[in-house]
């Protein structure tokens, strides 16, 4: 016998003795001879559950769904998502419901120019706009154009007596959801980011990755030890920390270093975490705002494996299904997914590969952004799907039907789908971002938000 047999025998042979000890441990127990007779009498009824209502007949529904007035508003972002993500996940992994995923049922969808002052857009004026209702410059968080602080949706639910989340696959000092925390002028500045969150940010919950950030913070300086218990914060590292919080005070939560992978169980899926997060905010009757990100996105088309995109976008798109099902049967929770920008260049197989061959002199298809830039070299497009590559060996990469044709972002539109109390507001093929924060604000508030300008400046 092998050891992988061995093993296998001595397996079964536990779980033999396991389940022998759980019969003994649940036979019936006597019956208590000092109970009413009707009680004894009585068959034992099963605990009787609120029948479920089968997610296809919801999706069906949704179009013509009546809704109270806006109480409550989950915003998903979906971090680099571009028009391509949706159709290149439905081709690769059959889609969820008849082909498709759940995003792409909600009744009512715009598309979006995402670019900021300065043009192409990064995650920091992405998330801005969407944060604030402004149009802001590339790395600035929660600030205008000018770089004053601008109210961002946190504090505009806070400020209406309603709770706020946020939730990443990210860490949660990154851009794109650092925007709906705090204010400050450089993005870069993760430790910095880090002390506004438990300084200055109203957020009762922020969760996600980003421990090491938060680990340097307190190395650099213990003074925020004793400022977490000062804020009234509780930070934790882990799920369970999570899971068994008192609700008293404001929480952070980082569960991983930096951003994270779907399939690593050292962590809780996007979705658990939606889950939890409207258990935990839906306690106020005033109401909430959520926002849920599918953060790591970003990070895994800029290494331009689309296998691993496909995983994480199924888990986003999990997501939204749990927002999507609480929506329907409250009828006054706004849903809007969207996403900062987009990453990656996404295009169908045969438009990739001529647009790559054409600009392939140029070199015009590799990066852009700083961060690039400074990597182009290294992790240019090939390397990056080479690496993509070796990570899943048995997929047949010439015959995926998408590919990336960059590593870095691109300034392409990005697409909006909502559905929920005045969703039909996002039923527009021109849309800015910063439009997309201001009806966020104004859904939640019933009052004007953000920019007044039609540029998104002022
Ligand atoms: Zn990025």
């Amino acid at each position: 016998m092998n050891f992988k047999k061995l093993l296998k025998v001595i397996f079964a042979a536990m779980l033999a003795g396991i389940m022998i000890f759980a019969a003994a441990c649940t036979t019936t127990p006597t019956p208590d001879v000092t109970a009413a007779p009707e009680a004894t009498e009585a068959p034992t009824e099963e605990p009787t559950e609120e029948p479920v209502t089968p997610m296809e007949e919801i999706l069906a529904a949704l179009a013509s769904t009546e809704f109270k007035d806006c109480k409550n508003v989950i915003l998903y972002i979906g971090d680099g998502m571009g028009q391509n993500h949706v159709p290149a996940t439905d081709a690769i992994t059959g889609g969820r419901y008849d082909g498709k995923l759940v995003i792409e049922y909600l009744p009512y969808t715009g598309i979006v120019n995402t670019t900021c002052t300065e043009g192409e857009p990064d995650s920091a004026s992405g998330g801005t706009a969407l944060a604030c209702g402004y149009k802001g410059k590339r790395k600035q968080l929660g600030l205008n154009n000018k770089g004053e602080e601008v109210m961002n949706m946190t504090e505009l639910a806070k400020s209406l007596g309603k709770s706020a989340g946020i939730i990443t696959t990210e860490s949660i000092v990154d851009a794109t959801r650092a925007t709906f925390s705090v204010h400050a002028k450089n993005r870069n500045d993760e430790s910095k980011i880090a002390a506004l969150q438990i300084d200055t940010s109203v957020a009762d919950f922020i969760m996600g990755g980003g421990k090491a950030m938060y680990d340097l913070l307190m190395e650099n300086d213990p003074s925020y030890v004793q400022k977490l218990t000062d804020n009234n914060v509780t930070w934790v590292t882990k799920w369970e920390d999570v899971l068994s919080f008192n609700g008293e005070g404001r929480l952070i939560a980082t569960m991983t270093d930096d951003y994270w992978f779907e399939d690593a169980d050292t962590h809780p899926s996007l979705p658990e975490m939606t889950e939890q997060a409207i258990k935990m905010l839906s306690k106020n009757d005033k109401g909430f705002f959520l926002i849920v990100e599918g953060g790591a996105l970003d990070e895994v088309a800029h290494n331009c494996d689309m296998m691993e995109l496909t995983r994480h976008m199924t888990s986003f798109d999990q997501a939204v299904e749990i927002g999507v099902r609480y929506a329907y049967e409250n009828k006054d929770t706004l849903i809007v997914v969207t996403a900062d920008h987009e990453t990656g260049g996404i295009l169908p197989k045969e438009e990739a590969d001529a647009y790559i061959k054409k600009n392939e002199k140029t070199n015009q298809y590799i990066a852009q952004e700083e961060w690039c830039l400074t990597n182009a070299k290294l992790h240019c497009l090939y390397e990056a799907e080479k690496i993509a590559q070796s990570k899943n060996p048995d997929v047949d990469w010439d015959t995926l039907p998408y590919r990336f044709t960059t590593i870095a972002h691109t300034s392409n539109k990005v697409n909006v789908w909502a559905y929920g109390p005045g969703a039909e507001r996002m039923q527009n093929e021109k849309l800015k971002s910063f439009e997309i924060g201001k009806f966020l604000g104004e859904s939640l508030s019933g009052a004007e938000f953000g920019s007044t300008d039609k540029n998104g400046v002022k």
